[in-house]
């Protein structure tokens, strides 16, 4: 099996202790490529760090929504100066994670809004896939991304959202990050529209050390779990482990513009 885990943050300290041990592990059961996700400006060296140290290692940076009164104009051009600096490094594979977040209430969301798209607008001029945190907000996301043409799309991650609101991803040519939270027996919206998704769009992903699947209640989640989450999504979408590896990877593959 030869998956990618597209959504990760390994860079945190809950990994400090045993971080190439598990991606030993992982490589092991089949996941040969792992991205980490850069959140706020003060974790950008170290994903960096990491991903230069180790070449199962991507680096996406990004200022993510749920940091955002942590987050200030500067660090938006440092962003910039970082990707200037980074520019056709093939360890840089996206910008994020960003996105929206209405689900905290006290995130202000017309600040979230403009950093968001202040994001956007560096996808178009550097030329970058985007990986997108949307929580409680696809109807806000989906009018935004309308309004602006990303030459290389993206990923919605961890998607959780109705049938409709993943066709209108789709027609934007998006790709839907799909990890722990629809192996939940209790998750009955997300394990009805999953079945109904192309295998054309799905991408597969940990967010660890979050959403533990069902396999691993309560555990710090990691990428060693991917291939049980492919295994459990595979049934779910009534196609072989193995259909589900190789369509997610090439999707996956397709994102980030690997060869
Ligand atoms: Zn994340």
């Amino acid at each position: 099996m030869n998956l990618v885990d597209t959504h990760t943050h390994l860079d945190f300290p809950d990994f400090d202790a045993d971080r190439g041990a598990l991606l030993d592990a992982a490589q092991a059961a089949g996941v040969r490529r792992v991205v980490l996700l850069g959140v706020h400006r003060a974790n950008w060296e170290r994903v960096w760090g990491l991903a230069q140290e180790d070449d199962r290692l991507y680096a996406a940076l990004g200022l993510h929504p749920v940091f955002l009164e942590e987050h200030t104009p500067a660090h938006l051009d440092e962003l910039r100066q970082w990707l200037e600096r980074l520019a056709g490094d093939p360890r840089l594979c996206a910008l994020g994670e960003f996105g929206l977040d209405y689900y905290l209430k006290h995130l202000d969301r017309e600040r979230q809004q403009w950093l968001f798209e202040a994001q956007l607008r560096l996808a178009v001029d550097f030329q970058l896939p985007v990986l997108l945190h949307v929580r409680h907000c696809h109807a806000a996301v989906i009018a935004t991304l309308k309004r602006y043409t990303l030459p290389k799309r993206g990923v919605i991650h961890a998607f959780a959202g109705s049938w409709e609101e993943a066709r209108e991803y789709l027609k934007l040519g998006f790709k839907l990050g799909l990890g722990g939270a629809p192996t939940w027996p209790q998750a009955l919206r997300l394990r009805s529209v999953v079945p109904r998704l192309p295998l054309e769009s799905i991408v597969l992903e940990t967010d660890a050390p979050d959403m533990a699947p069902s396999m691993y209640p309560g555990m710090r989640n990691s990428p060693a779990h991917l291939p049980a989450i492919c295994q459990a999504l595979a049934e779910l979408l009534a196609v072989s482990p193995q259909t589900l590896a190789d369509a997610s990877t090439r999707n996956a593959y397709e994102v980030f513009g690997w060869a």
